[in-house]
């Protein structure tokens, strides 16, 4: 659990994942700006299209309403419209986004708020939008909590599925005043390391030290029920082990075994007896030294 972190632990898996997420991410326009106006267009946009379908309807609305006035004076025919034409999903998100404009533009003097509570008085900005956009436009959210992030909490500290853990487990590990950063990297930490079938090696997770379920084998969360299936030719899983290994002086085979293939379980089909196969061929190759469950290069 993540009151069960010392402060130290809990700094250091702060700064670990903002490591991560700073030295590569996926990049998106909407990342490489802080106007509020774009960020909202972006998020209403892909709560129901694909980010990359998303990429190039957001240039095209842009291009079209450059500003929260230029939106607020169109007509909303038009908006629909175009909304429509891109295949976005509900025309409603269209008819609210061209009302939110017109409120920002007569309620707030054309400065969007920047609290999450007075954003969600804009037509159709709900709490996970009006979040989303106090942190990114403003840096000045709560953690953000979305079926990705459930996830990751729930594999890192085997907590509740319980919308009120989550909730706090979340605000608890953002670092204060860090919601733009810290928001965008564990929603990326979701999407591309922490899915539904993990890839943790693959997407170099920061947390794999301290997530309960790598060390466990037992990758099952809210909306994963039963235990996803890796794959991994034997080629991969024999480079794996030679570059855990070259990181460890030596390794236990039960220790080794959640870093080669994170549904290794002691006991399963790819638990300690496959691992031990997989190693003495590589020992036959001169490639590693295996010990009774000692393993080292
Ligand atoms: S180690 Fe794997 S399961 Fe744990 S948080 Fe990282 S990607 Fe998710």
């Amino acid at each position: 659990m993540a009151e069960a972190l010392t402060s130290n632990g809990l700094a250091s898996l702060r700064s670990s994942l903002i490591e991560w997420y700073e030295s590569d991410h996926r990049s998106y326009p909407w990342r490489e700006t802080t106007n509020p106006y774009p960020i909202l267009i972006s998020e209403v946009m892909s709560q129901q299209t694909q980010l990359d379908r998303v990429e190039a309807a957001y240039h095209d609305f842009l291009e079209r309403w450059p500003t929260v006035d230029a939106l607020a004076s169109a007509e909303q025919a038009a908006v629909v419209g175009f909304w429509s034409n891109h295949s976005l999903g509900y025309n409603n998100r269209a008819k609210y986004l061209h009302t939110a404009a017109n409120q920002v533009c007569s309620e707030f003097d054309g400065e969007f708020p920047k609290d999450p509570a007075t954003l969600q008085e804009l037509q159709g900005v709900g709490p996970y939008t009006a979040n989303a956009v106090a942190s990114f436009a403003f840096n000045n959210g709560n953690a953000v909590v979305d079926t990705n992030v459930k996830r990751v909490y729930y594999r890192l500290f085997e907590i509740e599925d319980d919308d009120a853990t989550f909730e706090s487990v979340a605000n608890e590990c953002m670092p204060e005043e860090n919601s733009r950063v810290w928001n965008n990297a564990i929603m990326e930490l979701g999407a591309v390391a922490c899915q539904k079938t993990p890839r943790c090696e693959e997407a170099g997770c920061p947390w794999r030290d301290d997530c309960a379920a790598f060390q466990s084998g037992d990758f099952t969360a809210p909306d994963v029920p039963t235990q996803p299936s890796f794959e991994g030719s034997r080629r991969q899983l024999r480079g794996r082990v030679i570059s855990v290994l070259s990181e460890h002086d030596e390794l236990e085979l039960d220790r080794l075994g959640p870093r080669v293939r994170v549904d290794y379980t002691p006991d399963g089909t790819h638990g300690r007896e496959w691992l031990r196969d997989l190693c003495s061929d590589l020992a036959d190759d001169d490639l590693v030294e295996l010990e009774d469950t000692t393993v080292r290069l």
